[in-house]
């Protein structure tokens, strides 16, 4: 197949990203992002002609619309003088889409050519930019850049109709797309898309996390899959190496597809220890336990073999919707989650941290910051708004009569604001109980700690909380200073780091010597890599997204405390993330040789 303006993919050529999501899928590639649309060049054969003129008529004709509507918008909103200047911008654009030279010869072309749409248009915009390029007069050499732009818009809505949006899809696509926010990965349905490939994005952003929890293979921060890859291309996505193989040889596809064999049945197999401790053959246990990001969830938790709720991350509750969760809502759906359980498990409820990468819709959260990371995010949020902290609060509260619950604060970075939550939390219990309202008034409540800030002053944290989670994907971010989602920065991420190793194990101290138990939340509890390392530290628990939790068990089974304690104390005297982590993935390797590791 020709491609305007792009070179057609060498056979089985390989794109590295970062293997995000574990899996190997092989299907057509469904290009999703307009913005990096590139237009596709096809032949089309003579009873094709009529219906491709109509669907070129057809985008004209929408690009029209869009453009009347947003001019109409600007007049309404802006001032007289700068709704002037676009007003006569707009109407420039209107009346190309009449232009003879750009509708009524890409319709030539199209019939003379045998030629498909875009390719058209594609052809006569770039003869006609061309003309005016050569004009002497100024104001007529700069009408090329609106020919630019109506092209291009044209172009959005044709390529509108057969891409674009995530409810279009309706059959098994892998999906490539410049980037996919947490809140659209959140609607990727398993059964219509069976991986998904991005340009942008990193090992522990929030896209990979619930590509994890939808068990969709995903490799994300690829940098070119949009450029390099076309609609329609068939595709290999190794969710575990990272690697994407456009137009694969044959050669190519049968060894994929063993390789696919080989890990569904290493899946299975890790299935079997599902109703078995995770305790080391010297007596250590560990509980290992769920995160998830929906009610709904819950059953791959438990089919993977875990009966408690390390992590629930409630914000989601807040995305793809423009309105807020009412109090009922927020009773309702974590009743939900307890009711799924069996009796005795136990649900961490964090409370809600939208920002960063997190964005609710309605309004009342909108914050341009220029660095979202460090803005208001989390608890930060929560004691902003405190109406709908309280909101949440009294509905978990309220679940709480239903199953054991707990309540998890997030991005604690002071005692100040742990204080001042807990206040807001003892005031929601006090309302309810004026109401007569049931609830479990000895609810544990505890915190992440996530924030360098509150990982060095644990000691005194952990003697005003019930808990702590450490949650290393921020701990390692706003620690070693990258950002968990940009791609360009995720060789930094390094659990390993020695000030990371030496973090764990203070934040671990200081919850034992306070008598709180700890966990780990983060993405680290779930990879195998590290699970000696964890089980050295002496963690009371990881939670961790369902797929993992199988893989981890084996481990833990297969090793002693002994041995763990070793690695540590040897990985605890190095100096460089580089030598604890060869050291680590050495052991690891030798050990647990036909164990499938993330490539890191
Ligand atoms: C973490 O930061 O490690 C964590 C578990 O929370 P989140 O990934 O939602 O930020
Ligand atoms: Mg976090």
């Amino acid at each position: 197949m020709a491609e305007n303006g792009g070179m057609p993919q060498a056979l089985g050529s390989i794109l590295n990203g970062i293997g995000v999501s574990p899996g190997i899928a092989i299907g057509r590639a469904f290009l999703l992002d307009r913005a990096k649309l590139k237009p596709r060049g096809e032949k089309i054969s003579s009873n094709q002609v009529v219906p491709e003129v109509e669907r070129f008529l057809e985008a004209v004709d929408g690009a029209r619309i869009e453009l009347e509507q947003i001019k109409a918008k600007t007049l309404k909103n802006g001032s007289v003088e700068v709704a002037g200047q676009h007003n006569y911008i707009f109407d420039v654009h209107l009346l190309m889409l009449k232009d003879k030279m750009l509708i009524d010869d890409t319709v030539t072309l199209i019939k003379e050519k045998k030629i498909n749409a875009e390719w058209a248009l594609n052809l006569n915009s770039e003869k006609i930019v061309n003309f005016f390029k050569q004009m002497q007069d100024s104001y007529l050499r700069e009408r090329q850049s609106d020919v630019a732009h109506v092209s291009e818009l044209i172009l959005r809505h044709l390529s509108k109709s057969e891409y674009d949006s995530i409810e279009k899809i309706s059959r098994g696509v892998i999906i490539v797309a410049h980037d996919l926010s947490p809140a659209d990965t959140l609607q990727l349905d398993p059964n219509r898309v069976k991986a998904f490939v991005t340009d942008l994005g990193g090992r522990t952003s929030h896209t990979a996390i619930v590509a994890r929890s939808i068990e969709i293979p995903a490799v994300v921060g690829s940098e070119y899959a949009t450029e390099k890859i076309n609609g329609g291309d068939r595709l290999i996505v190794d969710g575990i190496e990272g690697k994407v193989i456009v137009n694969p040889s044959r050669a190519q596809l049968v060894t994929y597809q063993e390789k696919r064999i080989q890990y569904d049945q290493f899946q299975a197999h890790l299935i079997l220890n599902r109703d078995l401790p995770a305790e080391t053959t010297d007596g250590f246990r560990v509980a290992l336990a769920g995160n998830i990001e929906t009610p709904e969830e819950t059953e791959s938790i438990i089919a993977h073999g875990a009966t408690n709720i390390g992590l629930y991350r409630t914000e989601f509750l807040f995305l793809n919707r423009n309105n807020l969760p009412s109090e009922e809502e927020h009773f309702l759906t974590y009743k939900k989650v307890v009711e799924s359980l069996p009796p005795e498990s136990k649900t961490t409820i964090r409370t809600f941290d939208l920002g960063a990468d997190k964005i609710a819709e309605s309004e009342q959260f909108h914050e341009d910051s220029i660095n979202p990371a460090l803005g208001l995010r989390g608890i930060r949020l929560c004691l902003n708004h405190q109406e709908i902290f309280v909101t949440q609060i009294r509905g978990i509260l309220r679940a709480s009569h239903y199953g054991r619950l707990k309540i998890m604060l997030p991005m604690v970075s002071g005692l100040k604001e742990l204080r001042q939550a807990k206040a807001i939390i003892a005031e929601a219990k006090a309302g309810l109980e004026h109401e007569g309202v049931s609830f479990d008034h000895e609810i544990p409540v505890g915190i992440m700690i996530e924030v360098p800030s509150a990982a060095i002053i644990s000691d005194q944290l952990a003697r005003e909380v019930d808990f702590f989670s450490i949650g290393t994907n921020d701990l390692i971010q706003y620690t070693l200073a990258l950002d968990r989602s940009n791609e360009h920065v995720s060789y930094l991420y390094e659990p390993l780091h020695p000030a990371i190793l030496r973090l764990l194990h203070q934040i671990i101290t200081n919850a034992k010597e306070a008598e709180i138990p700890v966990s780990i939340c983060g993405e680290m509890a779930g990879e195998p890599l590290y699970t000696l390392i964890l089980l050295g530290l002496g963690l009371d628990k990881l939670s961790m997204n369902a797929i993992s939790i199988p893989h981890i068990k084996q481990i833990i089974r297969q090793s002693t405390f002994a041995e763990a304690r070793e690695m540590l104390a040897q990985s605890l005297l190095m100096e460089t993330a580089a030598d604890v982590e060869s050291y680590v993935a050495k052991e690891m390797n030798q050990r647990f040789p036909e164990t499938f590791l993330m490539k890191m």
